[in-house]
């Protein structure tokens, strides 16, 4: 595995791999990796005969300057992880000048998608996320780019660009991969204190109890309403917690294929996000 830092040798190493007739595959991350990632890279394989990893924390996406400062870093570490896997040609991993030159003040806006759950919230957070995708396709020129479900609403906004900007690429979609205790991986649980680690099991528990609740016939409403009030009582601050449709994001009175159901939730300022297929 090779570590690019720059936009030039990267542009010279995947000519070279088009030349050849390679298939490259691309998993954009922000680093801090864990299982969830590296199950990414691994569902590249047999659809990809290159696959690079890409490392940034994107400032355009945070709302937060303080969430931006305190995200996880740590690039040795990141970079003997996706050693180990030996899966990965190229960890590329750019310094702002790589992504951002100066005066840069092109933003991609994908409306829809962007205003509800997590956007409602986050103003401009997916118009950053939409931009250094997009970015990161053009620098990798991947056919191919896997994505977690469990950023379901980031795939949605993905897709939905792809498909509207006609990009040569396929999406992949990967399911969230989870701790034994069900909560899901994140790189944000690094920051959990011990005890906030143990409270956050309560997320995962919540949406399994809401999602028997529902297929059992019970109301959504009333699924919903005590899945909060269970969330509160654990010391979650919850954002929201809604059922909705797995392809239009459109809000659904009732349970059926292709629902899903959404959380955010924080405990103390550490802002967690899961969400469950109902069939
Ligand atoms: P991040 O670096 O956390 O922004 O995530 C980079 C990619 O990894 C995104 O496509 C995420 O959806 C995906 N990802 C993060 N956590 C998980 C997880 N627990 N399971 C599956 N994919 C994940």
């Amino acid at each position: 595995m090779k570590l690019v830092r720059t936009r030039q040798e990267l542009a010279e190493i995947v000519t070279q791999w088009q030349r050849e007739g390679e298939a490259i595959g691309l998993v954009p991350t922000m680093g801090s990796l864990h299982e969830g990632h590296l199950t990414l890279v691994r569902a590249l394989d047999g659809k990809a005969t290159r696959r690079i990893v890409t490392i940034f924390v994107n400032p355009i996406q945070f709302n937060n300057p303080d969430d931006f400062q305190l995200y996880p870093r740590g690039l040795d570490g990141d970079e003997a992880l996706l050693a180990q896997t030996g899966l990965v040609d190229i960890l590329y991993a750019p310094d702002e000048t790589q992504i951002y030159p100066p005066g840069f003040s092109t933003r991609i806006s994908v409306s829809g998608p962007d205003r509800m759950l997590c956007g409602a919230d986050r103003p401009g957070h997916f118009d950053g996320v939409a931009t250094i995708v997009n970015k990161l396709f053009m620098q990798t020129r991947a056919d191919i780019a896997a994505f977690g479900e469990k950023d379901y609403q980031q795939l949605c906004v993905i897709r939905r660009m792809v498909t509207d900007l006609d990009l040569p690429i396929t999406i992949l979609p990967v399911p969230t991969v989870r701790e034994a205790d069900h909560l899901a991986l994140s790189s944000r649980n690094k920051r959990l204190t011990p005890a906030q680690r143990e409270q956050a099991t309560h997320l995962p528990q919540a949406l399994m109890n809401c999602l028997t609740a529902l297929k059992a016939g019970k109301p959504a409403s009333v699924s919903l309403e005590q899945c909060a009030q269970t969330l509160k009582e654990a010391g979650f601050t919850v954002h929201y917690l809604e059922l909705r449709s797995e392809k239009s994001l459109a809000p659904v009175q009732k349970a059926k294929a292709n629902t899903r159901l959404f959380v955010a939730a924080s405990l103390g300022d550490i802002r967690l996000i899961d969400n469950m297929p109902v069939a």
